[in-house]
């Protein structure tokens, strides 16, 4: 068993990015598995130096560690996916060859304005309504300048997989999203190609990760597919929600890790309240992971809000 965290250094982590950290490391520790740490850093806009190291040193903190990643080293080097633009363009090459992708020119604009409301998207919009998925061959070789956005073809139908808390999953890709980005127009892979194309490579067989990456789970699924590569088991946690019933964000003034680590508050009393709020430990607790390697199980932290 291998399992990973893969935060983005776009910020200082919360409670709630903690707290799925804390979840991901028991899962595999509680099975004696391996921990691989991922930095998925591919949002150059968002993404701040020193964020990375800020990060790491507040999950060290928390008393979590990892048996791979970036200060490390291990054996699927390097652990920081802007070192592994590469293997995403072999991933994208393959795709090509495969005959599922298509090369789109629309602006963001365009696609809003062309996507019909019925079918909007998840995070990324409205469902992309195919405008380039059929220019022609001389259309495409005018337009082109420089990189252009890579699109995979969602096929039509439903894509179903098995959550280990959620149960059996059905999407409709083409509909909730349409053909979706696996090359960004700056030539950069997205986020649902790094994804999987780094699971894979990096033998991860399950993946924990907060359940508002559920959406995005079907899109990699038929990544996996295309590649002729071994899906991971999927474990979408719960997201630790604010008071007002709001996920967590720095921009809602939540606290973060680092916030609380200079404020002098002590790891185990950060880890025992995450405990208690999945029931692993009572209100006041003080605990670090280590206490609750044994007393982990994964059907406690399911069916809650
Ligand atoms: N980097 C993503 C995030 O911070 C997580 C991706 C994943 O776990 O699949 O939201």
């Amino acid at each position: 068993m291998r399992g990973r965290f893969a935060p983005s250094p776009t910020g200082d982590l919360h409670l709630g990015n903690a707290r799925t950290a804390l979840l991901a490391w028991l899962h595999a520790r509680s099975a004696g598995g391996r921990f691989v740490l991922r930095v998925e850093d591919l949002d150059f806009g968002r993404v701040r130096p020193g964020n990375m190291e800020a990060q790491l040193e507040d999950l060290r903190w928390l008393g979590l560690d990892w048996d791979e990643g970036p200060d490390v080293g291990g054996p699927c080097a390097p652990y920081i996916q802007s070192q592994r633009q590469e293997l995403y363009e072999d991933a994208l090459r393959r795709l090509a060859a495969a005959g599922v992708l298509f090369e789109c020119f629309c602006s963001r604009k365009e696609i809003s304005a062309a996507a019909s409301a019925p079918h909007a998207g998840d995070e990324d919009g409205p469902a992309y309504p195919g405008t380039c998925r059929a220019l022609d061959p001389s259309d495409v070789k005018r337009r082109s300048r420089g990189t252009s956005a890579l699109r995979f073809i969602a096929p039509a139908g439903e894509v179903t997989f098995d959550d280990l808390i959620l149960g059996t999953r059905t999407h409709a890709p083409s509909l909730e999203t349409g053909d979706f980005v696996v090359r960004r127009k700056d030539g950069v892979a997205a986020y649902q190609l790094a994804v999987v194309v780094d699971d894979a490579a990096m033998g991860i067989t399950h993946v924990v990760r907060g359940d508002d990456l559920l959406s995005s789970t079907p899109r990699q699924l038929l990544i996996y597919r295309a590649l002729g590569l071994r899906p991971p088991a999927w474990v979408h946690v719960p997201l630790l929600l604010g008071p007002d019933g709001e996920r967590l964000a720095k921009r809602h003034g939540s606290v973060t890790l680092r916030e609380h680590r200079e404020s002098g508050i002590p790891p185990a009393a950060i880890v025992g309240r995450l405990a208690a709020s999945i029931g692993l430990a009572e209100p006041g607790d003080q605990l670090m992971p280590e206490d609750l390697v044994g007393r982990f199980k994964l059907e406690k932290i399911g069916n809650r809000e």
